[in-house]
């Protein structure tokens, strides 16, 4: 069962509180007991013992960031690009993982109300609530959020996973940009016409969006004022 603590914490973490942000502290929470691990401590988050696969950018990946202490920035959060709600949280030591997979069929079957599922593809797919219909819809998510706290485990799919070794992140040289000047990490540098570039200056780089990852993402500054 998620706390309440968690809830606000990921309240706090991620602005609001939705059916996925408390799946992927329900979902990291089963991981975590099957592990037999906690949240990743100050020494895990720094050797990055404790590792958590994401299969998603969205709401269920901040629970699961708040949840497992595994984030963006210690590199204890992997993101695989793979368009579905799971994590995995795998144990450097030995490299056995739970993988919890939601199965938003059996989820909505028994917590979404036909009200629910209406506004959301208005309000969220569609992007055309009224705000009446802006706030009605929080105001569910919230509903729906807190009853998720101790969904069962009929509504995931759960299965231990050997993984195979995860490189921890590396340090990197840094060179200097030739036309902006900034540092930049030597393996993300170009080099176009014999200048060395930042990606920034050569004007694309991977990046993750709305839609995940995008390669050779147009970089968006358009102007440096
Ligand atoms: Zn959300
Ligand atoms: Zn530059």
């Amino acid at each position: 069962m998620v706390s309440k603590t968690l809830i606000e914490k990921a309240r706090e973490f991620h602005g609001h509180i939705c059916p996925y942000v408390v799946l992927g502290l329900r979902a990291s929470e089963i991981a975590m007991q099957r592990l037999n691990i906690k949240k990743a401590s100050e020494a895990e988050t720094v050797n990055e013992d404790i590792i958590a696969i994401v299969e998603c950018n969205n709401c269920f990946a901040d629970g699961v960031q708040v949840a497992t202490g595994c984030t963006f920035g210690n590199n204890g959060l992997i993101y695989m690009d793979t368009g579905k709600n799971a994590v995995t949280l795998v144990r450097r030591r030995d490299w056995k993982g739970i993988r919890v997979y939601v199965d938003s069929e059996k989820m909505k079957k028994r917590y979404f109300s036909e009200e629910a599922s209406r506004l959301f593809e208005k309000v969220i797919a569609r992007r055309e609530g009224t705000s009446e219909d802006q706030e009605r819809l929080r105001k569910l998510w919230n509903e729906i959020g807190f009853a998720l706290r101790d969904a069962p485990e009929e509504i995931f799919k759960i299965e231990e996973v050997k993984i195979s070794p995860v490189e921890r992140a590396p340090i990197f040289e840094t060179v200097k940009c030739d036309l902006c000047g900034e540092l930049v990490m030597k393996t993300r540098a170009k080099v176009v016409n014999g200048k060395t570039l930042c990606q920034t200056c050569a004007g694309s780089c991977n990046a993750v969006v709305g839609r995940g990852i995008v390669l050779d993402f147009k970089t968006p500054f358009e102007k440096r004022l």
